[in-house]
């Protein structure tokens, strides 16, 4: 996921006598036994019976030095101001058995400035690791090999490797990853899983192709083995709510002999589908292949006001979907013990889950007179954000990301979905952790989740196409070739869009739609987006009514570069049906792109 690092000094070394203290200390800890005994608690969490001893209850916590470096300070739940040590204690006690951290190659622009999104390169990672370890608390390390987010929409390869033949890249990323652990080992971090990739589902390191990013795969999970043979080596995919999607990735890595242990997925509840789903897909490639697999980034809202005045993913006027768990902290501890279950429900190669960025919470808030939260120090944010680089993405990575980062930089898209409130302290919810494997004393809650808005776009008053914002998947449209993109970042508007792509050339897609009209004038519109078109391509919208088509064409000139198809006026004489087509055909290989949005409104 894009939530979205600087030149992290590293504090002087403790006094040898206080090393040994704490070393002692965290031996003691990891020898406890945990006390399973029911806890009293306000949110209700049921014990999970099928959550063993080792299973992997991680937080992805990569921003948490450059929030430091802001000025955030958090808190233990007493209200008393945590240090670094203190910090990772709290998320041991819990119940938090791993750390997760994002290690991007070089985040940096060529006069020094870091991109921001947590500085997260390897110094960063040797700090967090460091710490967390004297914790006793273990690593997953999160390699996106790219100098900045590495998500489904891009796979940017690192600039010292761009114009290397692929060859040169593989023996580039096994040195890379050889060197990173070993540094990360040597700072005393406990490595347990290794993730060559981060969300590889559309590519990996600047390749698109599954035999070049299966080399390269490979590569990695050498390097893994021979850094330490005990290392778990995971493969991360997004996306399992795409039919077939997870055993078609799984069967290519079979395919290309990838060697790994662990098949790793997001799950985002507005985004990829049921809890059910979830455990299939999983359970199929767990079945199949014998794979370990778990979920290692998930996370869920507690409110829905902004605390930094930069826009977030959920709020009360973004997403277009039903809300699956109600906003509040019983909604996250409800969200996190059926996410587990999702994983436990596959039986024993299901084997952990990982909540994402809990602590990325605003480097300052501030109030008005009533107590009411306001954004007004978006400005004074920016400035931060920029110098410590814990926004998503600093303005200095304009110049590496210019389509995305360069334009929207900026904080934390996720404050409201923390696990710490936005001064720092932490939520019951943190806790949910240990919770799943005790039980909570609360009676179980009788709230249910409720209706968002959608999410900027709005049908018209007397638009009679049905799931024109394919907000519902591909419901009321007769279907060939398209697929949906339940991917915020891939639609216009909402969480959904009617996603193309052909490997081939030549071929034709279509998705029709028929419609009830009556008599009056018509306004048609469809949004289309998209990449790789040659001059044979044809994007094309028709309406046939009473004999006659209406006809409209477009063309496609980037990700999220949205075009209008418009087609107006369309008389109508008296009661009757019409056709709507969209399609695209004369393909060329390769080329991709999404419609959105698609309205047909009597004036
Ligand atoms: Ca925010």
């Amino acid at each position: 996921m894009k939530g979205r690092k600087s030149g992290v000094r590293r504090v002087a070394a403790f006094a040898a006598a206080a090393m040994v203290a704490t070393s002692l200390m965290s031996a003691c800890s990891k020898q406890k036994e945990l006390d399973l005994s029911v806890r009293s608690s306000d949110l209700y969490v049921e014990k999970n019976e099928a959550v063993g001893d080792n299973f992997v209850m991680g937080v992805d916590i990569s921003s948490y030095i450059a929030e430091l470096q802001s000025g955030v300070v958090y808190y233990d739940f007493e209200g008393n101001a945590l240090d670094e040590d203190g910090f990772y204690d709290l998320l041991y006690e819990c119940g938090v058995t791993h750390v997760r951290i994002r290690v991007w190659n070089d985040p940096y622009d060529s006069e020094g400035r870091s991109y921001g999104g947590g500085n997260n390169d390897v110094d960063t990672a040797c700090r967090i690791a460091k710490s967390a370890s004297e914790a006793g608390l273990k690593l997953i390390i999160d390699f996106h090999y790219s100098d900045f987010w590495a998500d489904p929409s891009k796979q940017m390869v690192p600039k010292a490797w761009e114009g290397m033949t692929l060859d040169e890249k593989g023996d580039a990323l096994y040195d890379f990853t050889l060197q990173s652990l070993e540094a990360i080992n040597k700072a005393g971090g406990d490595i347990d899983i290794v993730q060559i990739g981060n969300e590889t589902t559309n590519g990996f390191c600047g390749e698109s192709k599954w035999e070049n990013m299966a080399k390269l795969f490979s590569q990695g999970s050498k390097a893994v083995r021979d850094f330490d043979e005990d290392v778990r080596v995971a493969m991360h995919f997004a996306n399992p709510e795409r039919e077939n999607a997870y055993s078609y990735y799984a069967d290519q890595l079979d395919l290309y002999g990838v060697n790994y242990d662990i098949f790793a997925s997001s799950y985002y509840p507005y985004w990829h589908g049921t809890l059910e789903n979830l455990t299939e897909v999983l359970g199929c490639v767990a079945d199949t292949y014998g794979k370990q697999v778990m979920v290692v980034e998930s996370s869920w809202v507690y409110r829905l006001d902004d605390g930094d005045g930069s826009a977030n993913t959920i709020s009360d006027e973004t997403v277009g979907v039903d809300m699956p768990y109600v906003a509040n902290e019983q909604g996250q501890a409800d969200m996190i013990s059926d996410v587990i279950s999702a994983v436990t429900d596959v039986g024993d190669l299901g084997i952990g889950f990982c909540y994402w960025e809990p602590a990325w919470i605003p480097v300052q808030v501030a109030y008005d007179e009533d107590g009411t939260l306001i954004n007004s120090v978006k400005e004074e944010n920016r400035v931060i954000w920029n110098r410590c680089g814990s926004g998503w993405a600093s303005v200095f990575a304009g110049e590496y990301d210019p389509d995305d980062a360069g334009q929207y930089y900026g904080g934390s898209a996720v404050d409201n979905q923390a696990l710490f409130d936005y001064e720092g302290h932490p939520l019951e919810s943190l806790r949910t952790f240990l919770y799943v494997r005790t039980g909570t004393d609360a009676p179980e809650p009788t709230a249910t989740p409720t209706p968002m808005p959608d999410p900027g776009f709005v049908a018209s008053e007397g638009d009679v196409i049905t799931n024109g914002s394919f907000e519902s998947g591909l419901d009321g449209w007769d279907v060939d070739g398209f697929n949906t993109e339940d991917a915020a970042s891939n639609s216009r508007t909402g969480s959904g869009s009617m996603h193309f792509y052909s490997a081939t050339a030549g071929a034709t897609m279509t998705a029709t739609q028929t419609v009830q009209l009556e008599a009056g004038t018509y306004d048609f519109s469809a949004w289309l987006e998209g990449g790789d078109a040659g001059t044979s391509d044809v994007f094309k919208v028709t309406v046939e009514v009473d004999g006659q088509i209406y006809e409209g064409t477009g063309n496609v000139t980037g990700w999220q570069q949205w075009s209008e198809i418009t087609i107006s006026p369309i008389e109508v004489t008296g009661d009757t049906q019409a056709i709507v087509t969209v399609s695209v055909s004369g393909t060329t290989a390769g080329v991709w792109g999404a419609f959105d949005d698609i309205t047909m409104v009597k004036r």
